[in-house]
């Protein structure tokens, strides 16, 4: 499905480069052109210019440039497609995009079209039940007390299923969403699995749930989170919608489309774990931010945090639980190679009711001061260890050495593994040597480099 170039060439007419760049920070006008520091890199004096006459922009300092198309595509690290439809959309142009040869792709397009426009009418639907309607006053009073005003619902598009089993699933038909497309959706479940809610052909996922959309990284609503209003026995706290045509679970980053320029500009993410916990510091200013929705993360979320940030704070309950939550993130984090810093939350707290109590500096100076994984757990692990019985020790030494071992970077892991043998008083090469043979053959010629040692024979 390719976009028609005739279409290109007006969006990009209809664009103009300095009040899309405009849009996203200041700029200085500069004779001709106009100016602003670079945001691809650091710098104190603006080598980033932008041409009106040319409608291009260039950095003088890092040799970024070209049209419009290629700035949203860097900047919001997107693909030209996308680029394309974002900046159609800003100007009101209905992209007609070419017919593959294909018809089946062709309605699988059609199909994923209708899906995404139903996603973003629910959204705006469950928010107008949450701005107006009586039945939503118990949700507009959770999130009264939890510090969300009206205005961050609205920019979070925070919305209230009613606790009705069709309430939803009659408004979507009502405006000609066929069964199909509503089951596709994941909004609606069939009577199969109703467990015999008589004389209903389906039913609402979510009911009695505050919605939060999920966002796919240029904004528009893919999949929805619901938390339960009222606490019932056996009813999940937290819903997410079920795998789509448009929503991988283990693809997602919650926040990923507000906060991605943030990640940038701190190479560093602050993991959270609920929707909430992550609303509340980005409204607190701080907006470096990501929640793998609940979840431990995937290797592809990890994957696609490594693209914004090298580094990652983990903001966990200091119990066991989220501990174990922690545990379970770190191989997908140390496989793509970022570095990983621990952030214990106090006991009874997490980073929301944190950054309220305590305000944003002092939430800040936590997640600077937050520890290195490495010696964080070295520490939990030795503890209640006792170091003099060789039986113990050899015991711990064998498990830190399974999770050394997960360190893809070798010259991180010949970190480590320096911490850790000085931590259990090994020899560093004792240490090494419970490592799986792979590992510790890196690891050694990371400890060489570090030591100023020979350089490692190329291969
Ligand atoms: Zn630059």
């Amino acid at each position: 499905m390719a976009i028609p170039s005739q279409t290109i060439e007006q969006i990009a007419a209809a664009n103009d480069i300095v009040e899309v760049i405009g849009s996203y920070f200041p700029l200085k006008r500069a004779g001709a052109n106009f100016k602003a520091l670079c945001p691809f890199h650091q710098e104190k004096t603006p080598s980033f210019t932008v041409s009106p006459q040319r409608q291009t922009f260039h950095c003088f300092g890092c040799g970024v440039g070209g049209s419009v198309f290629r700035f949203v595509m860097d900047y919001e690290h997107v693909d030209f497609p996308s680029a394309v439809r974002k900046l159609a959309a800003r100007v009101g142009i209905t992209l007609i995009e070419e017919r593959g040869p294909s018809g089946a792709e062709d309605r699988q397009h059609e199909a994923r079209r209708t899906l995404l426009q139903l996603q973003g009418e629910a959204a705006a639907w469950f928010h107008e039940n949450l701005i107006r309607k009586e039945f939503a006053e118990p949700a507009r009073k959770y999130l009264k007390e939890r510090g969300i005003t009206a205005e961050i619902a609205k920019r979070w598009r925070l919305g209230y299923a009613p606790d009705e089993w069709d309430a939803f699933g009659s408004w979507a038909r009502a405006r000609g969403y066929d069964q199909q497309t509503l089951i596709a959706s994941g909004l609606v479940k069939t009577k199969e699995d109703a467990d015999g809610v008589p004389g209903q052909r389906s039913y609402d996922r979510f009911r009695g749930r505050i919605m939060f959309p999920i966002c796919n990284d240029v904004g528009e609503v893919i999949a929805f989170s619901g938390r339960l209003l009222k606490d019932e026995n056996g009813a999940a706290k937290y819903l997410n919608s079920p795998e789509t045509p448009l929503f991988r679970k283990g693809n997602v980053l919650f926040g990923l489309d507000k906060t991605k320029r943030a990640l940038i500009e701190a190479n560093c993410a602050i993991v959270c774990e609920g929707q909430l916990d992550l609303i509340s510091l980005f409204e607190a200013g701080i907006t470096n931010v990501v929640a793998p929705q609940g979840t431990a993360f995937t290797e592809s979320q990890a994957r696609v945090l490594k693209r914004f940030a090298d580094e990652v704070v983990l903001c966990f309950d200091a119990d066991t639980a989220g501990q174990k939550a922690a545990e379970r993130s770190l191989d997908a984090l140390l496989a793509n190679g970022l570095i990983v810093r621990v952030s214990e939350m106090p006991t009874g707290e997490d980073p929301d009711s944190l950054v309220r109590r305590e305000g944003k500096e002092a939430f800040e100076s936590r997640v600077a001061g937050a520890r290195d994984f490495f010696d964080y757990w070295i520490e939990h692990a030795a503890a209640g260890v006792d170091l003099t019985s060789l039986g113990a020790k050899m015991r711990l030494a064998r498990s830190l050495a399974e999770t050394v071992s997960r360190v893809h970077d070798p010259l991180m892991r010949g970190e480590v593994v320096s911490k850790v043998s000085a931590r259990l008083g090994v020899p560093a090469q004792d240490f090494q040597a419970l490592l799986p043979k792979q590992a510790r053959s890196s690891a050694l010629r990371a400890d060489e480099f570090h030591n100023g040692g020979t350089a490692p024979a190329p291969r």
